[in-house]
């Protein structure tokens, strides 16, 4: 979609750290990340959110997931990780091209509850 950051991400149109790439996703770090390391990872086929996600999509996706969890844990050493994903406005989605947060978690302060 010509009018999706996302999509502009993944062709390169504004720039982004890259974390982890495949044929089918493109994971990178988030512009305003909640914790040292925020990741976000999104389908390179441009998918709004959950509802509308063929299963093949989801099964790319997630297959990849292990992947960028482990790269992250690899660089950052956290104590744990959350990955959340948000589904419509009233949820909190603010960029309308599926993502999945991981969010990773450190023993000391993280500012996170
Ligand atoms: P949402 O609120 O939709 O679940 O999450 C959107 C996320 O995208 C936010 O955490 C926000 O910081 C991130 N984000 C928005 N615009 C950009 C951008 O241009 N580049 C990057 N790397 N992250 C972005
Ligand atoms: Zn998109």
């Amino acid at each position: 979609m010509s009018d999706c950051i996302f999509c502009k991400i993944i062709n390169g149109d504004i720039p982004s750290v890259k974390v982890y790439e495949d044929e089918h996703v493109f994971a990178f770090m988030d512009i305003a990340p909640l914790t040292k390391g925020h990741t976000l990872l999104i389908p390179k086929q441009h998918v709004a959110d959950l509802f509308e996600m063929p299963e093949e999509v989801a099964r790319n996706l997630y297959a990849a997931a292990p992947k960028v969890a482990n790269a992250l844990k690899a660089a950052f050493n956290p104590q744990g990780m959350n990955t959340v994903n948000n589904n419509g406005a009233f949820a909190g989605q603010t960029v309308f091209h599926y993502h999945l947060h991981f969010i990773p978690r450190y023993d000391e302060q993280d500012g996170l509850q």
